[in-house]
């Protein structure tokens, strides 16, 4: 018996580990709760995880297949599993945050390199796209080029049924825990997944390229927390987008394309996880100042815009991309509040939050070398509110004490452009010495 090891890839379509596994015999799946994981995360993201898995559990029945849940630290848990149940391989598809890549080596020693790893959390896998010489880039055109040339990859049905498999009498599937969360949660599972994308291509794609800054998100996808988990495949996503084609598409695809992007970089220079990505941004004078970050996080420093954004942020678990920019170069250039501590707060708050992304939107919109970014441009909340909300109505909805006004209302913690002089003075002085890279 083959056994699939699920872990960002919490579906049946478009997964090329099951279908290898299936191909050459019959297979049950694996989930294993990892607590080196769960303990570090949000109840809200622990309880979107536990209802994916839930869902692909379903899918596996469905077709007569059975799922395995089990607690522990995967090279333990593999081990055991695999000679309760004799199995011959394990199947799973590849991650590559610095954690994964210390969990999967720990478990192909425990395991003997019994593993067979496949390509499917990305459309283009990190270390794949490279420079003509060889090499990693580091600047998102040029990657871009890249990967839009590379060849399409092919798709994976997924299985109408499985093969029946004899479990050994009384052996437990193990149960998914239903922790509550404090957000209400998007429909979970590949099915709801696939609809979204369908309803999404149909209706918005079109004119995402237009719409898609809004600061109230209304011109988005919403995909991203089905994307995190591997719930929905980015290679088909890509796919339907195309056939639909036009500017929309393109622009959309594009940012998949981000998104391989920044696991590439992750992958590349796995020290971005805790630096700044040119280490000459990590002299930056910080300032910990508890309080601001508690407005900050809270949503409650005078600034509409800024508050919107993680008062959203803190009802939903989502947020637009432009509202990410706009309270993340706040929180970094304006505020000098220290990259790090925000970066892990943030992505505890976002169902879709992702080491990869999260990192690369931190360290691009602070300014602190990922990609092209210029450090001298500096988001200006007022006018970021002005020219995206024209309305007011995201403010107005989130903010009610603005009244959809975009100035600083109250006792704002922070002058606007007291601040935004105090960044740039420091950030020129770095900025003129050479720029690195951190490898
Ligand atoms: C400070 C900051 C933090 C972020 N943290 C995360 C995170 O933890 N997880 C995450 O998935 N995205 C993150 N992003 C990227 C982006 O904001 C979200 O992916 C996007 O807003 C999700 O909404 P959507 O699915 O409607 O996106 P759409 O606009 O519909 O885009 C489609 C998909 O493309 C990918 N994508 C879009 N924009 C980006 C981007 N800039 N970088 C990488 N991938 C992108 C996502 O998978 C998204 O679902 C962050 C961006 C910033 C500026």
């Amino acid at each position: 018996m083959n056994l699939v090891w699920h872990r960002a890839d919490l579906r049946t379509h478009d997964n090329p580990a099951l279908a290898a596994a299936l191909q050459s015999g019959p297979a049950v799946g694996l989930v294993v709760l990892d607590p080196n994981i769960l303990s570090r995360t949000s109840a809200r993201r622990r309880a979107w995880f536990y209802r994916n898995v839930a869902a692909l559990r379903e899918a596996y029945a469905r077709r007569g297949g059975n799922l395995l849940v089990r607690f522990g630290l995967p090279w333990e848990v593999l081990p055991r599993v695999v000679a309760e149940l004799e199995v011959r391989r394990v199947f799973a598809v590849r991650n590559s945050t610095p954690y994964a890549r210390f969990r999967d080596r720990k478990v192909e020693e425990a395991l003997a390199g019994r593993v067979a790893w496949f390509h499917g959390q990305y459309v283009q896998e990190p270390g794949e796209i490279v420079k003509p010489g060889g090499g990693p880039y580091t600047v998102f055109t040029p990657y871009a080029r890249r990967w839009w040339a590379a060849p399409e990859v092919t798709l994976y049905e997924a299985p109408e049924r499985f093969p029946s498999v004899a479990l050994p009498p009384g052996y437990a599937l193990g149960s998914v825990p239903d922790e509550p969360s404090d957000v209400p949660l998007p429909p979970a599972g590949e099915e709801a997944a696939l609809r979204a994308l369908e309803a999404f291509v149909s209706e918005r794609l079109p004119l995402y390229h237009q719409a898609r800054d809004r600061l109230d998100g209304s011109g988005v996808s919403r995909l991203s927390c089905y994307f995190t988990l591997g719930v929905l495949s980015p290679r088909l996503a890509v796919q339907q987008a195309m056939r639909v084609g036009g500017e929309g598409a393109r622009k959309w695809v594009g940012e998949l394309a981000w998104r391989d992007f920044s696991g590439d970089l992750l992958h590349n220079f796995p020290l971005m996880a805790h630096s700044a990505f040119d280490p000459r941004w990590d002299a930056l004078p910080w300032v910990d100042d508890a309080e601001i970050f508690g407005a900050w996080l809270e949503g409650r420093t005078g600034i509409p815009a800024v508050d919107a954004g993680m008062r959203e942020l803190r009802a939903t678990g989502f947020l637009s991309n432009r509202a990410r920019m706009v309270v993340a170069q706040f929180a970094v250039k304006l505020a000098l509040l220290p990259w790090q501590k925000c970066e892990r707060a943030f992505r505890d708050l976002l169902l879709d939050g992702d080491n990869a992304s999260n990192l690369q939107g931190w360290q691009w919109s602070g300014g602190l070398g990922v990609d092209a970014a210029p450090y001298f441009r500096v988001f200006n909340p007022v006018t970021q509110a002005q020219t995206h909300d024209p309305s007011g109505a995201w403010l107005r909805r989130w903010v009610p004490e603005s009244w959809g006004r975009p100035e600083p209302y109250g006792r704002p913690v922070l002058d606007l452009e007291a601040a935004r002089r105090r960044y740039l003075e420091v950030a020129r002085r770095i900025g003129q010495a050479s720029p690195q890279t951190r490898t």
